[in-house]
């Protein structure tokens, strides 16, 4: 199933037990805006590259568009437009005053210099600063983009429109980033756990993890599942997997990495093929790299009682049916991985107060999102009797269906 397919899956489940209408269910899928650009730029050889850009604005009927934006070889235009509409529905679970967008070069930025990069960056800004702003669309880092893109971008966007940081999230601090922002969805999956855990009757301590990923979100996860005294046994990244079945030292396991650049070999632990990461016997499992690596065909390989979706659709429809089955629960991604657009969303209110929050408050305030919109899941689970993802899905399109009414859709 294409990743439009199963966002659409999902959609039209929520959708049936809202009754949304066919009409209005069309208006609320169909993006507000597809934009395709060509960026050439010179290379420093001097010969002339160019690559396709593009920004997929799906709904701004709660707030201007929010989301990041992808270089990769293989981008791929479906995916790109399922995660715009994630965005949507998203940033309406937690309740932040935004709509859903995504963008993607499809360029691989490991074969460009730093120079290159820059060129290419600046170039896809002058192509889109029309379309773009603090009020309009505010681009963030995804896959192969990061702080440092993100200024180039705000640099560029300013000599057309003057200052305005918040055109852009997750800059560097330097430039009107926000404190926190790069532990925030590792520390929103916490939160989430915590308040599923709570609900219960359990903590965090209590478990067992296996982490898939561990990059920001994976890294993040481990070192703060692991502060609040959860067990990490095993841990993947896209070279292998390191497991030891009495708790893996993270803080041990980070510093490995950092000069390593693998998990494999960490001394305090047995190496082991990734792929085998899903089937560990944990009580909780943490997808936190791609999507669809959880199908129909390995779902039943799952040993864990929970999942939480650090990754962005990690599950295939076909998985969620057999997790249901099986009755394992599972924290699906446009609530459980929030954190990071949330903090993002701290990050633009602050450029626009131009005053910079304390690192706590930002933390309290993830804390206190997360866990109102955890209270809102749980009293959409009891009045439908549905799943997690379900009920988020219900939420977000309420939410969103109900501002666009009130637009005048
Ligand atoms: P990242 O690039 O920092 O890290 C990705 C990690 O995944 C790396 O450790 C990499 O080695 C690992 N990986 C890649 N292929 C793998 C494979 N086949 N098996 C095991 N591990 C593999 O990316 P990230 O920012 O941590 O994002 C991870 C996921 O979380 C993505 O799906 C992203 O869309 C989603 N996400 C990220 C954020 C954020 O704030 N960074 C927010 C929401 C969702």
């Amino acid at each position: 199933m294409s990743p439009t397919e199963a966002t659409l899956t999902y959609f039209n489940a929520a959708a049936d037990l809202l009754q949304i209408p066919d009409r209005e269910r069309y208006a609320l899928i169909t993006p507000y805006r597809e934009i395709k650009v060509e960026c050439g730029f010179a290379r420093d050889d001097g010969s002339l590259a160019t690559f396709v850009g593009y920004r997929i604005q799906h709904d701004n009927s709660r707030g201007p568009m929010k989301g990041g934006i992808r270089y990769h070889p293989a981008v791929d235009l479906n995916e790109v437009n399922a995660l715009a509409s994630l965005m949507t529905w998203k940033t309406a679970v937690v309740d932040l005053p935004f709509g859903g967008a995504k963008g993607a070069i499809a360029v691989d930025p490991k074969s460009l210099s730093a120079g290159e990069l820059q060129r290419l960056t600046r170039t896809f800004t002058q192509k889109l600063h029309d379309v773009i702003g603090p009020y309009t669309d505010i681009p963030a880092p995804d896959m192969g983009t990061n702080a440092q893109t993100m200024a180039w971008i705000a640099d560029e966007y300013a000599k057309f429109h003057g200052f305005a940081p918040a055109v852009v999230t997750g800059k560097p601090i330097e430039l009107g980033g926000s404190l926190g922002r790069d532990a925030a969805t590792g520390r929103g999956l916490l939160y989430a756990t915590e308040c599923l855990l709570e609900s219960l009757g359990h903590t965090v301590s209590q478990f067992t993890y296996a982490i898939q990923g561990f990059g920001n979100v994976g890294s993040w996860a481990a070192r703060l599942f692991h502060e609040a005294g959860g067990k990490i046994v095993a841990v993947a990244d896209v070279t292998g997997a390191v497991r030891n079945p009495r708790g893996l030292d993270i803080p041990a396991l980070m510093a490995h990495v950092a000069i390593n650049k693998t998990v494999q070999g960490f001394p305090g632990g047995e190496d082991f093929p990734g792929e085998e990461i899903i089937s560990q016997p944990v009580d909780v499992l943490i997808p936190a790299a791609l999507g669809g690596v959880l199908t129909g065909a390995n779902a039943g390989s799952v040993k864990a009682r929970f999942v939480l979706e650090g990754a962005n659709h990690p599950t295939e429809p076909e998985a969620d049916a057999v997790f249901a089955a099986r009755k394992i629960i599972v924290l699906p991604d446009i609530y459980a991985n929030a954190g990071g657009v949330t903090v993002s969303y701290f990050e633009w209110a602050q450029n626009i107060q131009q005053y910079r929050w304390e690192e706590a408050r930002v933390n309290a305030e993830l804390r206190r999102t997360m866990r109102m919109a955890f209270t809102s899941l749980a009293e959409i689970r009891r009045q439908y009797l549905c799943d997690f993802r379900t009920a988020a899905f219900v939420l977000a399109i309420d939410r969103v269906a109900r501002a666009s009414r009130l637009r005048g859709m």
